[in-house]
C-alpha cells in the first residue's frame, strides 16, 4: 500500500540497511534498535496482520527469523540470547501496520523490559484454564486445515 513505510523500503523508496532478500521476504535493520542487530523480517507483501497472511509466507518468515537469529548471534554483535517479538494489531504496540517479525539481540545488564504485574496476578484455576483451552480448541477445528487432537 502507498503510504506504507515498509512498502516503500520493499520498493527501494525508502532507504534500508538490508540483510537478506528473496522473493517473499525482506530483512534489515530496526532504525531504532532495542539491542544492536535488531533486525525486522517482513513479508514483501502488504499483509496488515497475520490473519491476512497465507500460510506459506508465514512458514518462510519464521524460516527466515531462525537463520536470521543464528546470524546475529555469529555476526559479532553483543548477543548472549535472542528475542522475538511480532505485535499483531495496535492493542499489542504494532506501530507500523505491515507484518513484521523483531529479532533482536538480549544481553545480561541490557535495558530492555518486559513490564507485567506478575506478583499481584490472580492466576486462573484448572477449571478456567480447561474452559478457556476449549474455546480455542472449537476456533481452531473451524479454521481450514486446522484441528487436531
Ligand atoms: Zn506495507
Amino acid at each position: 500500500v502507498s503510504e506504507c513505510i515498509f512498502c516503500k523500503i520493499v520498493a527501494g523508496e525508502l532507504p534500508s540497511s538490508k540483510v537478506y532478500e528473496d522473493d517473499t521476504l525482506l530483512a534489515f535493520m530496526d532504525i531504532n534498535p532495542i539491542n544492536e542487530g535488531h533486525t525486522l523480517v517482513i513479508p514483501k507483501e502488504h499483509f496488515v496482520e497475520m490473519a491476512d497472511m497465507d500460510e506459506q509466507t508465514g512458514m518462510l518468515l519464521f524460516q527466515a527469523t531462525l537463520r536470521l537469529q543464528r546470524a546475529i548471534r555469529d555476526s559479532g554483535v553483543p548477543c548472549e540470547a535472542i528475542n522475538l517479538f511480532l505485535a499483531d494489531g495496535e492493542a499489542a504496540g504494532q506501530e507500523v501496520p505491515h507484518v513484521h517479525m523483531h529479532i533482536f539481540p538480549r544481553f545480561k545488564g541490557d535495558a530492555f523490559r518486559v513490564h507485567y504485574d506478575w506478583v499481584s496476578k490472580q492466576w486462573p484455576g484448572r477449571e478456567q484454564l480447561d474452559a478457556t483451552a476449549a474455546g480455542i480448541r472449537n476456533a481452531l477445528e473451524v479454521q481450514p486445515g486446522g484441528a487436531t487432537a
